[in-house]
């Protein structure tokens, strides 16, 4: 596999296209990740409702890699609980680390499963995913 061919489609269309873009007003927490073996930074801020992340903003910039899975993160994140979140961050870090079929619940991040053949980027895949986590880990919502 070539670095060329895991530059498919989705992760392109969500680079050029990003979903969830921006930052949130008064967020419930916001956490901001660097990268500076490629010079990626993403910062992630959620607001809290009713113990699930009602909305989900990132914003950074860097490679596609970093970008394209900070939409794809949020994509698969926003209108979850806690709990589920940690679960698909988990799911996230499984497939890049290990074998296996990606979770379908991961949504077009499974796309991002390739980069486990190119240890060095998995850094840029995984940084929204952390930010994510430190956003719950901040959040104080309850968990069940
Ligand atoms: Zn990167």
């Amino acid at each position: 596999m070539s670095i060329d061919e895991l530059y498919h489609e989705v992760i392109l269309d969500h680079f050029r296209n990003p979903r969830h873009r921006g930052v949130i007003s008064n967020p419930s927490a916001s956490f901001k990740v660097f990268n500076p073996l490629c010079g990626d930074e993403v910062t992630v801020s959620v607001s809290i409702e009713n113990d699930h992340l009602t909305q989900i903003g990132c914003q950074g910039r860097g490679c596609s890699i970093s970008q394209a899975s900070a939409s794809m993160m949020a994509s698969a994140c926003e209108g979850k609980c806690p709990k589920d979140v940690r679960s698909l961050c988990e799911h996230f870090r499984a497939m890049l680390y290990k074998d296996g079929e990606p979770d379908a619940a991961l949504g077009d991040a499974v796309s991002l499963a390739g980069v486990k053949k190119f240890p060095a980027r998995i850094r840029c895949a995984l940084m929204a995913w952390e930010a994510v986590e430190r956003c719950v880990d901040q959040g104080k919502v309850k968990e069940s």
